[in-house]
C-alpha cells in the first residue's frame, strides 16, 4: 500500500529548504552568570563574554575592546575572522560539509598534499582536536610495535610537566598529576622523565630499550611552563629512538603551524620525528587535528583499526587549507621572527621599569614571562588584571604568563597590548 497523501504531505512540508524558520537560537539573551547555572563546571571563564573579533581585537557584550595576546589558546593563528578564512568557510559551506570517511573528499586530499609536500611526512590522518591526534599517535606507535616487534614493546616514555591532551591515554602521557589523578585505573606502561634530562633518557633506554615503543615530547613545553627543549636533548631523543627501534612522536600541537617562526618547530631543531601531531593553529579556530607520519609506520593502521566520524571533514579541511597557504609563506614566517624581536624588546622595557619578570623565554610569537616576587605563583591574578585592563593573555602554570598572539598581529596591536600588560602588572602588584 502506498503511503497516504497525508504522510506524503508531511514529508513534502518538512522538506522545504527555503521556508523561513523561526528560531531564537541566535537572539536568546544570555550572560556570564548563566555559565554557572548551565555549564559543567570544569572551566572558570573570565567575567566578560566576547561576542565579536577582528584581527587581534575582540569586543565583549558591553562593547569593551580587548587586545588579544592569547588567540584562544594559541589557536587563532591568523587572528579573528581573517577574510581569506571567512571566504574559505563560506565557499565550502555552500558546497559540502560532511560525508563521513566512507567517502574521501577534495579539501582533505588537498590539505594532506600540502602537509606532505612541506614536511617529512608521507601520510596524514585527520581528526578533530589535539588530544585525538596524540591518541592516534600513541595507538599507532603501540600497534606498529605490536605488529613489528611483538607484544613486549609497549612502554611509552614521556616527560614530567608535559601536556598532551585530556583523553585518558593522553592525560596519562602528560606528566601533570593534577590532570591524571582520580580517573584510574589509567592506561599502564608509561615512564615520565625530567624534560631536558639527557642522562635520564639514556638510562631509561639502557634499562628498557627493547620494551620502549615510543618517546612523546613537545619541542617546547607549553602548558608546563614554556620550557624550550634544548637541541642536545631533542637530538638525544632522536638518536636513542633510532638506535633502539622506538618511534619519536613530536607533539607540535602548540608549537606548530608557524608559531615559532618555522612551519613546524622540528625544522629548526635538527631532528625529524617519526610521527608529528598538529591541531590548534592548524584550523585557525576551526576544530581540526592531524597526525603526520611515514608510509612504513602508517601501514600499521589497516582498514578499520582506527577512525573518527568527523575527522577530515570538508569544512574543517577547507579552512585549514586556507590557513596553511597563508602561514606557509616566508612573509608570514619571517614576520613571526620580527614580531618576536618586538615583543622581547617591549617586555624587557617593561621589566627594566617594573622588575616583574625573573625570566623571559620562548620562540616566535610564543613567549613565557616568568614572574618575579611579589607576583610569583600569581599568574592567574595577572591574567585577570589583564582582562580588566582590556588584554587577553594566558598562563603556563602558576609562575608564567604566556603570550601567544596571532602570527599576523599588527604593530599597533602589539604596542597597545604591551601597554595594557604593563598596567595590569602594576595593578596586580598593588
Ligand atoms: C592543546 C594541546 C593539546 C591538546 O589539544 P586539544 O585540542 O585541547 O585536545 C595537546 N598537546 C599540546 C602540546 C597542546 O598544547
Amino acid at each position: 500500500m502506498p503511503p497516504s497523501t497525508a504522510t506524503q504531505a508531511i514529508v513534502a512540508e518538512t522538506t522545504q529548504r527555503d521556508a523561513v524558520v523561526t528560531t531564537d537560537a541566535a537572539t536568546l539573551p544570555v550572560e556570564r552568570s548563566d555559565f554557572d547555572r548551565w555549564m559543567v563546571t570544569c572551566y572558570a571563564p573570565a567575567s566578560f563574554v566576547p561576542v565579536r573579533g577582528e584581527g587581534s581585537r575582540l569586543w565583549d557584550q558591553d562593547g569593551r575592546m580587548y587586545i588579544d595576546f592569547a588567540s584562544g589558546v594559541a589557536v587563532t593563528a591568523l587572528g579573528h575572522c581573517h577574510p581569506a578564512l571567512v571566504k574559505a568557510i563560506e565557499t565550502q559551506a555552500r558546497r559540502l560539509w560532511h560525508v563521513s570517511n566512507w567517502f574521501t573528499n577534495e579539501p582533505a586530499l588537498r590539505l594532506a598534499k600540502r602537509l606532505i609536500d612541506a614536511t617529512f611526512a608521507e601520510r596524514v590522518f585527520f581528526c578533530n582536536s589535539g588530544a585525538e591526534a596524540n591518541e592516534a599517535a600513541l595507538k599507532l606507535a603501540r600497534r606498529y610495535a605490536h605488529d613489528r616487534s611483538g607484544p613486549q614493546r609497549t612502554r611509552v616514555v614521556s616527560t614530567l610537566n608535559a601536556f598532551h591532551g585530556r583523553t585518558l591515554f593522553t592525560v596519562t602521557a602528560g606528566g601533570q598529576a593534577k590532570y591524571a589523578t582520580g580517573f584510574g585505573p589509567n592506561p599502564s606502561g608509561f615512564t615520565h622523565l625530567r624534560y631536558n634530562d639527557v642522562a635520564a633518557l639514556e638510562a631509561e633506554f639502557a634499562a628498557h630499550g627493547p620494551e620502549i615503543c615510543a618517546v612523546i615530547l613537545e619541542p617546547m613545553q607549553g602548558e608546563g611552563g614554556m620550557t624550550p627543549g634544548t637541541p642536545e636533548y631533542l637530538q638525544a631523543a632522536r638518536r636513542l629512538c633510532s638506535a633502539h627501534g622506538a618511534l619519536l612522536i613530536l607533539d607540535e600541537i602548540q608549537s606548530g603551524m608557524g608559531r615559532t617562526g618555522a612551519l613546524f618547530s622540528y625544522m629548526q631543531k635538527g631532528i625529524v620525528p617519526d610521527i608529528l601531531t598538529s591541531a590548534k593553529g592548524l584550523g585557525g579556530g576551526f576544530p581540526i587535528g592531524a597526525m603526520l607520519t611515514t608510509t612504513e609506520i602508517a601501514s600499521a593502521f589497516t582498514v578499520g583499526v582506527h577512525g573518527t566520524t568527523y575527522g577530515g571533514n570538508p569544512l574543517a579541511c577547507a579552512v585549514a587549507g586556507a590557513v596553511f597557504d597563508i602561514v606557509n609563506t616566508t612573509e608570514v614566517l619571517d614576520g613571526v621572527k620580527a614580531r618576536h624581536a618586538l615583543f622581547m624588546e617591549g617586555l624587557r622595557a617593561i621589566n627594566a621599569r617594573r622588575r616583574v619578570f625573573r625570566a623571559l623565554r620562548g620562540e616566535g610569537v610564543w613567549l613565557g614571562c616568568e614572574l618575579e616576587e611579589p607576583l610569583r605563583g600569581r599568574s592567574v591574578d595577572v591574567m585577570k588584571a589583564a582582562g580588566d585592563a582590556g588584554l587577553m593573555v594566558l598562563v603556563a602554570g602558576p609562575d608564567v604568563v604566556r603570550i601567544a598572539p596571532s602570527l599576523v598581529i599588527s604593530l599597533d596591536e602589539i604596542l597597545e597590548g604591551l601597554a595594557r600588560l604593563e598596567t595590569a602588572l602594576d595593578r596586580a602588584v598593588a
